[in-house]
């Protein structure tokens, strides 16, 4: 089991996050909130993921909130393709921008666990696409221009990083070394666990074969 864990490599070709979106949108503000009162054009469009975390995290005030949805599209997938006008809140906003910059900073294990990035993102299965032009080959990577895609861009820059990260003997979390000392687990909980584990395994070792030297033949 820990054979394949260890044998799971941080990927060495470059990699590119794409985010698509199908439209654009006309919108004003309302109160603090931003009210998206139709479609503008209709058209596949694609940024890169990094480009549109800085820009999502930049955005200060509903009415740069607005011109970020004309220019990127609707950045919370939930409300989907209702009925105009739909209102993003400004509050609901607020608090996309402050999840994605706790991410931003977490420990990479630490993002991996959440539950909202268990649902979108699957570290064991990047679905990247690799692609050849002229004699360099790019893993590209695409997403749905929402939100949630962020984590996808922040947990490869984090891998990417000249940052090294190793993966617990334990379970799969993986930590980031910090120092030349080679840890072997995530968290003192697992080290504790691993600990146990083997002192079982002695302990079990040791009765059997006390057990086999007092069994006599029938
Ligand atoms: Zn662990």
């Amino acid at each position: 089991m820990s054979s394949i864990k260890n044998a799971v490599r941080v990927p060495t070709l470059p990699i590119e996050i794409w985010f698509e979106t199908g439209a654009s949108y006309v919108w004003d503000v309302c109160g603090d909130d931003v009210r998206i009162l139709r479609v503008k054009e209709r058209k596949t469009r694609r940024f890169e993921g990094k480009n549109y975390l800085n820009a999502l995290i930049e955005v200060a005030t509903p009415e740069e909130l607005g011109r970020f949805v004309e220019e990127f599209g609707c950045p919370i997938g939930k409300y989907g393709w209702f009925n105009f006008p739909l209102t993003i809140l400004w509050d609901d906003f607020l608090e996309i921008q402050d999840r994605l910059r706790k991410a931003m900073v977490l420990q990479i294990s630490k993002v991996l666990s959440r539950d909202e990035v268990k649902a979108i993102v699957n570290p064991d299965t990047f679905d990247i696409k690799v692609e050849r032009r002229e004699e360099v080959y790019y893993g590209t990577l695409t997403k749905d221009a929402v939100w949630e895609s962020c984590y996808t861009v922040i947990i490869f820059e984090r891998l990417l990083a000249d940052t090294k990260y190793s993966i617990c003997k334990e379970c799969p979390n993986t930590f980031q070394i910090t120092s030349g000392h080679r840890r072997k687990y995530c968290s003192e909980r697992c080290a504790h666990n691993a600990a146990q584990q083997a002192f079982r395994e002695r302990e079990n070792e040791k009765s059997k074969n006390k057990k086999s030297k007092r069994l006599t033949p029938r």
